[in-house]
């Protein structure tokens, strides 16, 4: 069975094309520039890239030049080869976990487009193309708060009118779902030990703590919205609503325009005025940017708040791992993350951090805990719900 996973931009397309057979990526590509009349299409496989500029008025075109492009290199003998397509999406109303993208499912996401107004607007209108232009490939979705349907009510309810959560939806749903999962089920293998206390830190675009006992989300750090929990890279994170009376009185904007400002100018580039890619906070922050290190030091101490909350959740932790941009990448932030937890068996080797590769463990001797990079595989995830999906439609 072969499954193309897609990840969707307004702009853009790429996907992975996986054998599911054994779980291989065959080729991973997309199309750039969509809507222009100078599209750029590529395809990786073996290891040979292969790149052509043609239109792609829209996904659905986009979608088409990528089959064919993966039908030239061998990846499919034909088109009509691909099982399915499956969707990391984001969020829906009055319903999660993995569906098949229907009417109910395209209303329920638009429903909550405000709610998650990065993610769902390009997801629903490209679903929408692929399911008019392609009806006769299965389009599914996985919802990234469908990993985090195990949390309880302890920990997913906000301290609102009980009906709100109720009649609404208003609760921590959490995200990174696919992400989260990956970390547990790569975490437990590694460590032989399905029922570990994990500690997920998914630190990048947008960033997330899960705990995890047992393969199971206990808590995650982001709630009703991709906007909340930790600072991100241009939104907001945990932020209090009587802020906004205050913000709306005195800029005079409106609640749209302060609601843009926290999806898109706060988080790591609101507080450093340097970007909102870490690397170039880090680099201005190491020319003595002020600035720049306060928003390192936002960041930091909001990943060891979390950090500290689920230590206590899950009565401490057999393993910290990070994944993501940040999460791989960042020696300065893994450090600054870990300093001074030794009296919670947490103690990083500061050598293994700087110079760990890919999947690595990088916990000293003397740490209780086991601390660990682990790249992680969103798109392996997806391509499991959307076998697992299908097999139970047939
Ligand atoms: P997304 O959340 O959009 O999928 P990623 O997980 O790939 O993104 O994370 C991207 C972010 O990771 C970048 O915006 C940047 O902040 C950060 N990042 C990537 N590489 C590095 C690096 N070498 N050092 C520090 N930060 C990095």
């Amino acid at each position: 069975m072969k499954v193309l996973v897609a990840n969707l931009g307004s702009t853009s397309f790429k996907y992975r094309l996986f054998d599911m057979a054994n779980e291989r990526v065959l080729a991973r590509g997309g199309v750039e520039r969509i809507g222009s009349a100078e599209s750029r299409c590529f395809v990786e496989t073996l290891g040979q890239r292969h790149e052509a500029t043609l239109p792609a008025k829209d996904h659905a075109v986009a979608v088409r030049l990528c089959l064919e492009q993966l039908a030239e290199h061998g990846c499919l003998a034909s088109p009509d080869e691909l099982s399915a397509i499956g969707f990391k999406a984001v969020h829906a109303r009055g319903t999660t976990g993995v569906q098949r993208v229907d009417e109910r499912v395209l209303s329920a996401m638009e429903a909550y487009a405000d709610v998650a107004p990065a993610h769902n607007p390009p997801y629903i209108a490209a679903m929408r193309l692929l399911a008019k232009q392609l009806p006769h490939i299965p389009l599914v979705a996985a919802f990234e708060t469908g990993f985090h349907q195990t949390i309880a009510p302890a920990q997913r309810l906000y301290a609102v009118p009980l009906e709100w959560a109720e009649r609404y939806g208003i609760q921590r749903w959490g995200f990174h779902g696919a992400s989260h999962a990956y970390i547990a089920q790569r975490t437990a293998e590694l460590l032989k030990s399905p029922r570990a206390r994990i500690i997920s830190c998914h630190l990048g675009g947008s960033s997330s703590l899960c705990a995890i006992r047992d393969g199971q989300s206990q808590a995650n750090s982001l709630g009703m919205s991709p906007q909340s929990g930790l600072p991100h890279n241009n939104r907001v994170g945990d932020f209090d609503p009587f802020a906004l009376p205050v913000l709306l009185r005195e800029t005079g904007k409106s609640l749209e325009q302060v609601l843009d400002d926290l999806a898109e100018r706060s988080g790591l580039l609101g507080l450093s005025g340097a970007g909102n890619d870490l690397r170039d906070i880090e680099s201005a922050a190491a020319r003595g940017d002020a600035r720049a290190q306060l928003a390192m030091d936002v960041f930091t101490a909001g990943v060891r708040h979390y950090l500290g909350a689920y230590l206590v959740l899950l009565g401490g932790a057999d393993a910290v791992v990070f994944t993501g941009g940040i999460g791989e990448n960042s020696v300065a932030m893994r450090e600054a993350i870990c300093a001074n937890l030794e009296t919670f068996g947490i103690v990083l080797d500061p050598q293994a951090n700087r110079t760990a590769r890919g999947e690595a463990r990088i916990d000293a001797a003397s740490s209780r805990v086991q601390l660990w990079i682990m790249p992680t595989n969103e798109e392996l995830i997806v391509a499991r719900h959307v076998v697992a999906s299908c097999q139970l439609a047939d």
